[in-house]
């Protein structure tokens, strides 16, 4: 009998006898947002964040109620108001403060997490652990919108449609609110468009400006600021977020060159004439993630009641 055959009969009988695994096709994997999507309340366990921003899932995450004394959550049908305790106390406080602007009810909420964060079907690569949120630019008006309202009022962006300064949107309330959010112990970071960074760094007092650099500029954001708040305590596993080069560049404030980097060159980028290398691999997005790619104890997160 040739040898080949041989292993064939070897390989059928390992299989037979449970010794050897056949290998699943890759697609036969579900993706981990699918997963996570499909839990309509958060786990009955303490609440803890696993993981990272943008690869992680959290236990215990709590609903934010869909409307409290000074804010509502919005497109409610998302089912994104779930939250770290810490968040949810975050927003309380935080929109307390914003019922005391002028023209300003309180805040409107935008995403957290799905109940059990995770990876989601659509929209944002983190929000992943229960601790970032998105806080609309619109001033509310009124905290007495119908779940068919908030499905259909829009945001406002306070972005200069030439994207180099905030626009007419934009007032003195959207930074007293931003410097409030941003001196809160609580926050890591606060991700904003440019134009807006660059709005508070020529506004902010000489005396008072450390808060400053968690003011973060980035991409899009011009219709909500998203809050990222720090690893709370009972999270040893949470990962926090290492500062980008580009952010922390002279370890200041941020209020520099690398600021103005987004309303000039990358706008426009700048022709060149070297060659450019090879183009890196292409990032994973969080929506291919199978369960392989994110903490391990995010199967107990999913399997809990
Ligand atoms: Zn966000």
């Amino acid at each position: 009998m040739p040898n080949l055959s041989l292993t064939a009969i070897v390989i059928t009988a390992a299989l037979a006898l449970g010794l050897a695994a056949a290998p699943e096709p890759l697609s036969a994997e579900p993706r981990a947002n699918q997963l996570f999507g499909a839990k309509a309340k958060g786990s009955r366990q303490a609440s803890q964040a696993f993981g990272a921003y943008n690869k992680g899932c959290a236990a215990g995450l709590m609903e934010l109620p869909e409307t409290g004394p000074t804010w509502q959550a919005m497109r409610l049908s998302r089912n994104r108001n779930w939250g770290h305790p810490e968040a949810l106390s975050y927003i309380a406080r935080l929109s307390r403060f914003a019922a005391q602007q002028p023209g300003w009810a309180g805040l409107y909420v935008g995403d957290i997490s799905q109940p059990r964060g995770g990876p989601m079907t659509s929209g944002h690569q983190s929000h992943q652990i229960g601790l970032d949120i998105d806080i609309w630019m619109l001033p509310p008006k009124r905290l007495n919108l119908s779940r068919g309202q908030r499905e259909s009022l829009s945001s406002i962006s306070v972005r200069a449609s030439n994207q180099r300064g905030v626009n007419g949107n934009w007032t003195p309330q959207h930074a007293a609110i931003l410097q409030r959010a941003a001196s809160d112990p609580a926050v890591d970071r606060i991700f904003v468009t440019p134009p807006v960074k660059i709005e508070m760094c020529k506004t902010a007092t000489r005396s008072d400006r450390d808060w400053l650099q968690k003011i973060r500029p980035i991409y899009g954001h011009h219709y909500h600021f998203h809050v990222r708040l720090k690893c709370p305590k009972d999270s040893p596993g949470c990962v926090t977020q290492s500062p980008s080069v580009r952010e922390l560049s002279n370890g200041g404030n941020g209020c520099d060159d690398t600021l103005m980097w987004w309303v000039t060159d990358y706008l426009n980028p700048p022709k060149t004439t070297k060659p450019t290398g090879p183009a890196p691999p292409p990032r994973r997005s969080a929506r291919d993630f199978t369960m392989a790619d994110l903490p391990r104890q995010c199967q107990t997160v999913l399997a809990s009641n």
